[in-house]
């Protein structure tokens, strides 16, 4: 694969560049005033994202205080990730897909056997991916959080219904995030094979960081 295309646009020097494969965690420090891009490699591939301040991992990326700030439930290009302080995490600099979920939360084989049957009791799950790259640190079930949804579709109809449809990402989209302060980042990259998140078919991503400038 030509891997020139996944760096356009980038302008601080490349600091690190990792393919994360499907279904993997994934979990890096972002000093603040650098750049995180991560790139749907394949298309259809949701990106299940956790943060905490690397300084005190008390203070987390806040799902609630992110939609109440700017009035709206979806991520877009100028949206600020806001922590439980109420302090910007990163802001979305760029992103070439319309919008990205913050409601719809993380997989796990519970959720899984209760919507698709017991059968999937044994399925990998975003839960166990974030208690994993955790577990290291010390944080357990409850640094859990509501969590963002890189490339995942979750329309909201009028009656408030949620949906999980096909996503709106294609091959070699992504969304490019700066750090305002230094945090830890936390990434599922969804092993769901149940619903449409990730095309029936889980695929890697790239994660690229720059420094600043
Ligand atoms: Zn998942």
């Amino acid at each position: 694969m030509d891997k020139n295309p996944h760096l356009e646009g980038l302008t601080g020097q490349v600091i690190h560049d990792e393919i994360v494969p499907a279904r993997a965690p994934w979990m890096h420090r972002v000093k603040a005033g650098e750049t995180l891009r991560v790139i749907d490699l394949e298309g259809n591939q949701a990106v299940d994202f956790l943060l905490y301040a690397t300084a005190d991992d008390a203070e987390r990326y806040s799902a609630q205080d992110t939609i109440a700030a700017q009035a709206n439930i979806f991520l877009r290009t100028g949206s600020v990730l806001l922590s439980n302080e109420g302090r910007p995490m990163m802001t979305v600099t760029e992103t070439n897909v319309a919008y990205h979920d913050t409601i719809g939360g993380a997989c796990s084989c519970e959720s899984n056997t209760l919507r698709y049957g017991h059968h999937t009791k044994s399925q990998h799950a975003c839960v166990d991916n974030f208690l994993h790259g955790n577990a290291a640190y010390g944080r357990n079930k409850r640094d859990m959080v509501s969590n963002i949804n890189w490339f995942m579709n979750v329309p909201v109809d009028d009656d408030g219904t949620l949906g999980i449809v096909d996503g709106l990402s294609a091959p070699g989209l992504h969304v490019e995030l700066r750090a305002e302060m230094d945090v830890i980042v936390l990434i599922s990259n969804c092993p769901q094979i149940n619903n449409p998140c990730n095309g029936f078919d889980p695929t890697p991503i790239r994660t690229i960081i720059t420094a600043a400038g």
